[in-house]
């Protein structure tokens, strides 16, 4: 710790410290300008010096909340190290401060208003958990106003990382324990406890109290085993809908929260103006918050029911249907849209007689009740297999989604879903799918039954993206440890561990032939190394922000690069590089596909659209406009494009 001292007429980088504006339990805030622009900005400069592991983590942690631009969060401009190894954030100033400071503790504030607030902090949350980011320390200390009203979600990820380097013996403990979740309390942070530390704050709005007071210890306890009063015992002239949406929202397992927090906030909505909610049924654990929580532990019920899926996974091939952690609600989720029920047994045509034309909606799967991240086609291109925020992996007939089977045995977000390349019965690697999770493993199991036969467990953070060798014999998975492993699947031996990337690995692909292996990073990025001696070839760098996806081109002589900068690059190692650049999109590029000829790509955006275009000169050909959220991920068999979104559907639709 060095001693604290006013900054304020001191430079910091290029910017000249104006005046102190706040002061927080890890940082002194000032107002600052650009020596040149004259733009005002705040400042937040550490109260601690960090150790050189704590820098690094807090650049990368900056660096992913540069990467969110989003309306309701808080722009980070920049990032630096001052003198004495303190580092210090430039955001956007919000000249209006702090909603704890505009609503002092104890007010109640009128539905509407705490319901406009909501929706603006669901928009921004909802847009981080796309981004895989948890915010951990939601409080109105944390939600800024900018001149124009609007509300801006500051400070994410920021106060764990200083806390981390603090108090190591608590990793992921961070925040204030009057808006933190039971499982973030256990040290599990997951995009749910955002949602539950939401709720505590709408319950504060719409009481004018929180729901559990005392010293840190004694509402720690309260989280993780005392219901919540009914709103209503503090506000009668509330709604018992609005009181029960709040409530689920506390629920004290993840899993029976809503699967997003502006599922949350619409119901909070839909209950104040009295419309139809999505809730059909109380969930199974809701209980008469008069009652106390039996001696009953979550995590350890979890853990029962996690173990207990697992034994009947090995045991008799049984497929999965959740685990008590594995986030699949319990409760029926039904959207309705334009008054006409969705289900999974939607069906449209295929009408197979007649030429289907380009972008026609072929089958939409509505069987998650989360993100999709990851689609897979079966090398027979019958069935899809689909990686979900709601923790499971699901397989189904990718025109009917018929012979649904899902595997439930990731205990967090499935970031990915590989199937081997090999479809020949007899031989090592037939049928089997490869499936990485936030938890930080890669699962190994058979297509067929959805029994699991192994688990890769050497990265130390999640696991991005996963791919198979092309004679199926080895996989090599990336993460958030900054690795890209290649192992054999046969005994799940690491062969290489590929470190030179300096942030997240984001997606591997192979080389069609085997030897090389492409790897797209968080630092902007893509390495491609060889296969067998694990050294680097060729670095390509001509992204300006995080590369988000890669994919060779069938016949090897092309790679195709997504990014955070919009952008998709088509390069060759053999020309030294040189690019073609698709700029049609508007927002980031998650996910990129080839054709089976090669002549054509399709990427996949945060825009909310897939784009079609040929390969080598980026001549528009179709938009496709099918989802209601980001699509993060295309995948081309044929003529036909499956692709997931945040909108919780597969779509698969006619590509060409
Ligand atoms: P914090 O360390 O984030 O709790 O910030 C301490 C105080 O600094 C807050 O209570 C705000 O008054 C002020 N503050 C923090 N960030 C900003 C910002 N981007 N713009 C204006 N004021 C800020």
């Amino acid at each position: 710790m060095v001693e604290r001292v006013t900054r304020a007429g001191r430079r910091i980088g290029h910017y000249q410290l104006i005046r102190q504006i706040g002061k927080g339990g890890f940082a002194e805030v000032y107002l600052g300008r650009h020596i040149h622009l004259q733009t005002l900005v705040a400042v937040k400069v550490l109260h601690t010096s960090l150790q050189s592991s704590a820098v690094k983590k807090f650049r990368r942690e900056a660096q992913l909340v540069a990467g969110l631009r989003h309306p309701n969060i808080v722009q980070v401009l920049d990032f630096g190290v001052a003198d004495e190894a303190i580092p210090y954030l430039i955001m956007e100033y919000a000249q209006k401060g702090t909603l704890r400071q505009q609503i002092p503790s104890g007010t109640r504030l009128a539905p509407t208003r705490a319901l406009a607030y909501l929706e603006q902090m669901a928009a921004a949350l909802d847009f981080a958990h796309q981004a895989r980011i948890v915010h951990r320390d939601v409080k109105p200390e944390n939600m800024l106003l900018s001149d124009s009203g609007q509300l801006l979600l500051s400070d994410f990820g920021i106060a764990t990382v200083i806390f981390d380097s603090i108090n190591t013996a608590t990793p992921d403990v961070a925040g204030t324990a009057a808006y933190m979740a039971p499982e973030q309390l256990r040290g599990k942070p997951q995009p749910a406890s955002d949602q539950y530390a939401l709720a505590v704050v709408a319950y504060e709005w719409l009481c004018g109290v929180r729901p559990f007071r005392g010293s840190f210890a004694e509402v720690a306890a309260q989280h993780l085993h005392t219901a919540p009063q009914p709103l209503r015992r503090h506000n009668p002239r509330l709604s018992p809908e609005l009181e029960e949406t709040v409530l689920i929202a506390l629920s004290k397992n993840p899993a029976q929260r809503f699967p997003t927090v502006s599922d949350f906030v619409s119901d909070l909505i839909a209950s104040q103006q009295s419309r139809p909610r999505q809730i059909t049924r109380r969930p199974s654990d809701y209980r008469d918050a008069d009652q106390p929580v039996e001696a009953e532990d979550n995590e350890q019920a979890a853990d029962t029911h996690t173990r207990r899926n697992l034994l009947m996974g090995i045991g008799g091939g049984i497929l999965l249907a959740g685990t008590g952690l594995g986030g699949v609600a319990l409760w029926q989720y039904e959207k309705r849209k334009n008054g006409e029920e969705i289900n999974s047994s939607h069906m449209s045509q295929l009408n197979t007689s007649q030429p289907i034309q380009q972008g026609t909606l072929l089958y939409k799967y509505t069987g998650h009740t989360n993100y999709i991240y990851s689609v897979a086609w079966s090398p027979d291109k019958k069935r899809i297999a689909s990686g979900s925020a709601d923790h499971t992996v699901q397989i189904w007939d990718a025109y009917s989604g018929q012979n649904q089977k899902i595997y439930g045995l990731h205990q967090d977000f499935v970031n990915c879903v590989a199937w081997s390349p090999n479809s020949d019965s007899t031989t090592v690697g037939s049928h089997l799918i490869a499936s990485g999770s936030v938890d930080h493993t890669v699962q190994i199991w058979n297509a067929n039954t959805a029994a699991i036969i192994s688990t890769y467990s050497k990265h130390t953070d999640a696991v991005n993206c996963v791919a198979w060798s092309p004679n199926s014999q080895c996989i090599v998975s990336g993460g958030a440890d900054l690795s890209a492993q290649l192992w054999r699947v046969s005994d799940g031996i690491t062969l290489i561990k590929y470190d030179k990337h300096k942030n997240d690995v984001m997606s591997v692909d192979w080389s069609p032939n085997g030897y090389m292996v492409a790897s797209a990073s968080r630092d902007n990025t893509v390495h491609l190394w060889d296969a067998k001696l694990g050294n680097n070839i060729f670095t390509y760098q001509a992204h300006k922000d995080f590369v988000y996806t890669v994919a060779w081109s069938p016949n090897g002589n092309f790679l195709a690069s997504g990014s955070n900068d919009h952008s998709v690059h088509v390069w060759s190692p053999s020309s030294a590089g040189n690019a073609f650049i698709y700029t049609g999109h508007q927002a980031a590029v998650f996910s990129v596909a080839w054709s089976p000829d090669g002549k054509y790509i399709a990427s996949a955006s945060y825009d909310g659209t897939v784009h079609i275009w040929e390969a080598l000169n980026g001549n528009k050909l179709y938009i496709y406009r099918g989802h209601e959220g980001f699509v993060h991920c295309v995948k081309w068999s044929e003529n036909h494009i499956a692709s997931g979104s945040a909108d919780r559907t597969v779509q698969i639709w006619q590509a060409i």
